[in-house]
């Protein structure tokens, strides 16, 4: 997979309510991306008009995922994370950690099992939370999309994780670090791959939008854990995740249309939800833990944003 394919969202979506307030869930839009030479991402921003975006959407949402050239990650995945910056308290790790170790096997991760690679051999549900790394800010808090792939090629070059081509990395930034290609004003969060040690390795930024865009990439206040940063990022991470595993290289999975891929089609659709002690909506349970997670597209039975399948 060459390094050139990596690609990029241009417009973004979702200001249709641009600001959280209590008790609400921002369920409104979807994100629009098309393919320009850098990472896929959930974004959320936007340059258009409400009424340009409605129909770019309408339109969009009409565009059927088709099965490109790549590959799919259709074995079990290894997941791992690598917490960056110096600013992560134990109870925001935890929500994300145990996501983490739960979103596989779940009703939910099972949607990706509709999709299949050229064999015709479906992605499992099988995801293992498979190790940790800790990087406590060493390339600074204003990172470059250079800087996030050094980050991952630095946790597997050091020993700290292993090179795993059936592995999805995942560069958790804390509050006080940002992406400087466009977090918070043109996505969440993105997923790539690229050539690291001669293999090809699929990684993903998941920013943490918990001081500096609340509105613009969190889901809901007040959230499900209490930690609005982790809470996002949670869902931001199973965007990727899904995207990361059946369109591994941005050549398999995704509207040939518009460069959509099946996270894409369900960024910030919530389906039904419920109201915690708290008073935050959630729609998923993995462990013992409440989340509000995006819905995913589904291929069956019929192609359509989805919380669990069957
Ligand atoms: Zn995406």
């Amino acid at each position: 997979m060459a390094l050139n394919r990596k690609l990029m969202l241009l417009a973004v979506s979702c200001a249709f309510a641009s600001v959280a307030t209590a008790g609400t869930v921002r369920d409104t839009g979807d994100s629009v991306y098309k393919p320009t030479g850098k990472g896929w991402g959930e974004l959320d921003l936007d340059a258009q008009t409400h009424a340009q975006k409605a129909a770019t959407l309408k339109a969009q949402r009409t565009a059927n995922l088709t099965l490109q050239s790549g590959p799919v990650m259709t074995a079990p995945k290894n997941v791992y994370y690598i917490w960056y910056g110096a600013n992560w308290d134990a109870a925001s790790k935890n929500v994300l950690t145990n996501a983490g170790q739960n979103i596989g096997g779940s009703p939910y991760f099972n949607i990706n099992s509709t999709y299949y690679d050229h064999a015709g051999t479906h992605v499992q549900n099988v995801v293992t939370y498979a190790g940790t790394a800790t990087d406590n800010g060493s390339l600074g808090t204003q990172l470059s999309d250079v800087n996030i792939q050094t980050i991952v090629s630095n946790a597997i070059g050091s020993g700290a994780l292993p090179s795993d081509t059936n592995g999805i990395y995942f560069v958790m930034t804390d509050k006080n670090t940002t992406a400087t290609s466009g977090f918070c004003t043109q996505y969440c969060g993105w997923h790539t791959n690229a050539t690291i040690g001669g293999k090809d390795i699929k990684y993903s930024f998941v920013g943490n939008p918990e001081t500096q865009c609340p509105a613009g990439c969190g889901a809901s206040t007040p959230s499900p854990n209490n930690t609005p940063g982790a809470d996002a990022m949670a869902s931001i991470f199973a965007h990727e995740l899904e995207e990361a595993t059946t369109d591994p290289d941005g050549n398999a999975w995704y509207a040939l249309s518009n460069g959509m891929e099946n996270g894409d089609k369900c960024a910030w659709n919530f389906g039904t939800t419920s109201t915690a002690s708290n008073g935050a909506k959630y729609n998923q349970t993995f462990g013992t833990m409440k989340y509000l997670i995006q819905q995913n597209w589904t291929l069956l039975p019929a192609q359509a944003c989805a919380q669990h399948y069957p």
